[in-house]
């Protein structure tokens, strides 16, 4: 039987945040259709028997349905797959969106980690973001989440905000760790073309910590965590041992992944295929199809190694050479000796007998490095 990750995406939120790029709306109005066509979709790969290693429910705010919502939905998914026993069941959920009860039916029905957006800890930059939580809204849901018995907790923060100083980003961190939640991800603000940041910057109207102060951030945020028994295992995560997110290690190894949803890319038996993007476009075509097939391609071997490559150095360990031989019959030196040759000079790329990972200073030129193996 196949095996594979599943994510599910729900694109709605309750307001949309002044940064987000997101596939995400705040059309809640249609979430009954929503449901439907997805809980068709889901009955497409009954036949299939998959078995699901992990779930991720995603978006947009997952936790924006109702609890019956959320109980069907889940429903749906053990029908229609084979999760596997002491599968990591993760759904992402924003603060304010989630209740006693809600978080009672999670965890009953299996969902055994939670991934929460803080972002910050400041009231001031949580307005600015667009937010729709306070501080105070993120402890209450953290300590229900708590009190309800998910031991497993992910928090999103983000660093690089407008108006943020460095104390700003040095006080989330001290602030959350006190809570001592499982895993931690520290992403760098980008700000996106669409985006009401992008149009703000653009008039000179944001006023963005300067390069220097936006990588104090990230340095400080890799020694901080690990001082305080976080690993840094991939470049924005850090987990304590034995809590690094299952699923997400299944994207940065390039192993098969089914995404049911509007805009939900997949990769199985090295085809890649993804969905309408939009949710109208996805409902309709599920609705008159029963598909939402946008793409499907089979993936030449060229772009499977380089994908190998750069996805899997996001992990702080690398990627094995030992694995590239088993997958593609081949050397990684054949494919990217030069390539490799030059990263390492510029101090970019670290080489020993197993692995190939990126430097420290490889870590703040990923993009750069990444780069090098698509040419
Ligand atoms: S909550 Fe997340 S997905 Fe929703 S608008 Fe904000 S950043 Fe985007």
């Amino acid at each position: 039987m196949q095996q594979v990750a599943l994510y599910i995406h729900m694109p709605f939120c309750i307001k949309k945040c002044a940064y987000c790029d997101f596939n995400s709306y705040e059309k809640l109005e249609i979430i009954p259709r929503y449901l439907s066509a997805l809980k068709r979709e889901m009955e497409n790969y009954k036949r299939h028997k998959l078995k699901v290693e992990t779930v991720y429910i995603g978006g947009g705010t997952p936790t924006v349905l109702n609890e019956t919502q959320l109980y069907l939905l889940i429903q749906s998914i053990y029908d229609c797959f084979d999760v596997m026993p002491g599968a990591e069941f993760t759904i992402e959920a924003n603060p304010g969106t989630l209740t006693k009860s809600k978080l009672n039916t999670l965890k009953r029905l299996g969902v055994n980690r939670l991934s929460i957006g803080l972002q910050a800890y400041q009231d001031k930059l949580l307005k600015i973001l667009g937010r729709i939580h306070s501080q105070k809204d993120f402890n209450d849901t953290y300590n229900l989440a708590r009190e309800a018995g998910f031991k497993n907790i992910n928090v999103d923060v983000i660093f690089g905000l407008p108006e943020q100083s460095v104390s700003d980003f040095v006080s989330t961190l001290e602030k959350l760790c006190v809570l001592l939640p499982e895993h931690i991800s520290c992403y760098s603000l980008i700000v996106e073309p669409g985006t009401p940041f992008y149009e703000l910057k653009k008039q000179g109207n944001l006023n963005l910590p300067n390069e220097n102060d936006e990588r104090l951030m990230y340095y400080h945020a890799k020694n901080y965590l690990q001082e305080q028994g976080y690993i840094h295992y991939e470049i924005s995560n850090f987990a304590i041992p034995g809590k690094e997110s299952s699923h997400n290690i299944i994207y940065w190894q390039l192993k098969d992944y089914l995404g049911l949803g509007a805009g939900a890319h997949s990769f199985m038996k090295g085809i890649r295929f993804n969905n309408y993007y939009k949710p109208e476009k996805y409902i309709e075509a599920i609705e008159k199809h029963n598909s939402a097939l946008e793409m499907q391609e089979r993936v030449s071997i060229k772009d499977k190694q380089a994908e190998f490559c750069f996805l899997g150095l996001r992990l702080i360990k690398g990627i094995s050479k030992h694995d590239f031989h088993t997958a593609f019959g081949i050397d990684i030196h054949e494919v990217y000796g030069e390539a490799i040759e030059k990263l390492k000079k510029l101090g970019l790329l670290d080489e020993n007998r197993q692995y190939l990972k990126l430097t420290s200073h490889g870590l703040d030129f990923a993009n750069d490095v990444f780069i090098e193996f698509l040419q």
